[in-house]
């Protein structure tokens, strides 16, 4: 009888030996070399960035908080920016609105001119 092999993942290899490990060792069973989990998509750095810029903002904060793949300094500088970069996109939003209402407010003086 076969031992049981529904534990090994195909694509789950050691970095240093180059042989099939299991998916939870923290070590490798045939070299002892130390196994480094990769990160999830939600905690790369540049995942992170694409969220806040099209999508969330400031409220994308918690995600660069919980993220072991940031340095403590790299969270500061990280939050600070996406502060600042939230609060220009609120400015902008703010001044296109005064904007378009200027426009509206002076083509319905235009209107009233032409007795519309
Ligand atoms: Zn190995």
């Amino acid at each position: 009888m076969n031992p049981p092999r529904a534990a090994v993942l195909p694509g789950w290899h050691c970095a240093a030996c180059g042989r099939q490990v299991r998916k939870d060792d923290r070590v490798c069973s045939h070299c002892g070399a130390r196994l480094v989990q990769p990160a999830p998509w939600h905690e790369q750095p540049v995942w992170i960035a694409v969220l806040i810029l099209t999508l969330l903002g400031a409220l994308g904060i918690p995600l660069i908080w919980r993220s072991r793949q940031l340095s403590r300094p790299a969270k500061w500088l990280f939050t600070l920016a996406t502060i600042l970069y939230t609060l220009i996109i609120i400015l902008l939003l703010v001044w296109i609105s005064i904007l378009l209402w200027e426009h509206l407010q002076a083509f319905q003086m235009q209107m009233n001119d032409l007795g519309m």
